[in-house]
């Protein structure tokens, strides 16, 4: 009988900071419908314009394909859930929670990566990664007893949590499986796909990310539609509403590590506004709020305070009329409008962008 390496999996990976393991063996599933759900949500368009979500999709489907001998999946989370700071009310617009500390790729990605290394050096032939590898990553958490899959699309711990990075890692060896999470357990709640501020799910276990504040706020590169800017409410970056309204989220657990402490769960629009761009990615460098970039981090906190519809931020807006960006100019348009300064009628730009959103701002 070949060796069990679970003991030695989860003496590694506690050594690197990884307690909670969960482990599927390779071979007893089928990953044909999981796959074909995916490319299916994938062809409708609902990943937007994110490419990396399309790439690697013969791994996905057979991660044999990365590593001949794979026999067991790991799935190692990490917990994030520090309770909300307080509102500090004024100008500000909230981050979701997953960002309010060290990137979860330098800090979660790594821990995997050195696990990964020893795995290696016991003779464990393995590979894996964050969210950004092409893997089945909920199905894989499922099927190792992980989490379940809620309605919402996240992984659940059921009663427990679902405020959780996860990571998978692919193992040449046999290790102990545990019992897989056959039940989901959302039952008739609907919680999340009603409570969602932009209609973003088609249906259960659905998301649409072309209508997702996450989406607008974190990957695009762009300017929301204008219908659903006012979803947007104060979500400066990311949104956190279908997980917040979960019964499973009630009473979560402390988080894992103490890297993860909320700094910035809420941010000041106008100090935003009024740093440079290159001021804000130093900021921001080594959290995920650095993944908009400054242009990105304008353009939402301008769709916050078009949204919160004080006009005491009327001249600091104004001046993004000027920003090199004309996503940010566009957006200060919007905001302008919002606000009820009608002087932005007569702003006059060369961007067929911004040139659009005057139109339909004004012209109808
Ligand atoms: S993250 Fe926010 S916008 Fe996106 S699906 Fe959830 S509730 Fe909707
Ligand atoms: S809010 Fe309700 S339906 Fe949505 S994931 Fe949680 S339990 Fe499931």
């Amino acid at each position: 009988m070949a060796e069990d390496v679970r003991p030695v999996l989860t003496r590694l990976a506690a050594e690197v900071g990884l307690s909670t393991v969960h482990v599927a063996r390779f071979a007893d599933h089928e990953l044909a419908p999981d796959a074909d759900a995916y490319d299916a949500w994938v062809a409708n368009g609902m990943h937007a314009d994110m490419g990396y979500l399309e790439r690697g999709a013969d791994v996905r489907r057979n991660p044999a394909q990365r590593l001949a001998d794979t026999r067991s999946v790991a799935v190692f989370s990490l917990r994030h859930a520090h309770q909300r700071p307080a509102d500090p009310g004024g100008p500000t617009g909230q981050v979701a929670r997953y960002a309010w500390g060290r990137d979860y790729h330098n800090l979660f990605g790594k821990r995997l990566v050195r696990l990964m290394k020893r795995l290696r050096l016991e003779g464990i032939d393995c590979w894996g990664g964050v969210d950004t590898a092409p893997i089945l990553e909920r199905k894989w958490a499922r099927l190792a007893g992980a989490g379940f899959t809620g309605k919402n699309c996240v992984t659940i711990v059921p009663a427990k949590t679902s405020w959780m990075f996860l990571g998978t890692v692919f193992l040449a060896a046999d290790a102990t499986p545990d019992p897989p999470l056959v039940k989901n357990h959302c039952g008739t709640c609907t919680r999340c796909l009603v409570a969602c501020p932009t209609d973003a799910f088609t249906g259960p276990f659905t998301l649409d990310a072309r209508r997702c504040i996450s989406y607008w706020t974190i990957e695009s590169r762009g300017l929301a539609p204008r219908s659903l800017r006012a979803g947007f409410g104060r979500w400066l970056f990311g949104c956190d509403v279908c997980q917040e309204v979960c019964p499973h989220n009630t009473r979560p657990p402390p988080p894992d590590s103490d890297d993860l402490l909320p700094r910035n769960a809420w941010l000041d629009c106008v100090t935003l506004l009024k740093s440079s761009d290159d001021a804000l990615k130093e900021r921001f460098t080594g959290t995920p709020l650095r993944r908009p970039g400054g242009t990105g981090l304008k353009r939402n906190a301008l769709i916050v305070l078009g949204n919160l519809g004080d006009d005491a931020v009327v001249d600091t807006v104004r001046e993004q009329l000027a920003h090199p960006s004309d996503v940010v100019r566009a957006a200060a348009v919007w905001c302008l409008q919002q606000l009820g300064d009608s002087r932005v009628q007569q702003h006059v730009d060369s961007s067929d962008v911004v040139k659009q959103e005057l139109r339909v701002a004004y012209d109808g």
